[in-house]
């Protein structure tokens, strides 16, 4: 009896592999190939995080002078200045249980009404 076996088709080029059934590649080259795609997608995805958190962190400095440990400052300012609020580097709670999320030192406490409060830590 003949059992057939589902064509399989190799990852990099889509060209139909033939040999043991848990090959996934035409050959070695076509396995390098599909190795460094799958690692310069790794990099960019790691890249454009990076530059999102810098970004994020860049934002929150600027609305922070200086001379301020702290404002106040509306959500929809920090989203019209290109700050993204799912990319954050760690979060903090406080005694009363007040949850900041945070871009290296800066970070913001999320409060009513669409606000937020911009902080500046000194140790993180
Ligand atoms: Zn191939």
């Amino acid at each position: 009896m003949l059992i057939a076996t589902p064509a399989k088709n190799c990852l990099a080029c889509n060209k139909s592999v033939k040999g043991r059934t848990d090959k996934k590649f035409c050959d070695d080259y076509c396995r390098n190939a599909y190795n460094n795609r799958l690692k310069a997608e790794g990099n960019n995805l790691v890249r454009n995080i990076n530059n999102a958190l810098r970004k994020n962190r860049r934002i929150l400095e600027e609305i922070l002078t200086t001379n301020e440990k702290m404002t106040k400052v509306s959500r929809e300012n920090l989203l019209q200045r290109g700050f993204q609020f799912k990319y954050f580097t760690h979060t903090y709670s406080n005694a009363k249980g007040n949850q900041y999320h945070f871009c290296y030192e800066y970070g913001y406490l999320a409060l009513e009404n669409n606000w937020c409060l911009v902080v500046k830590r000194r140790e993180i």
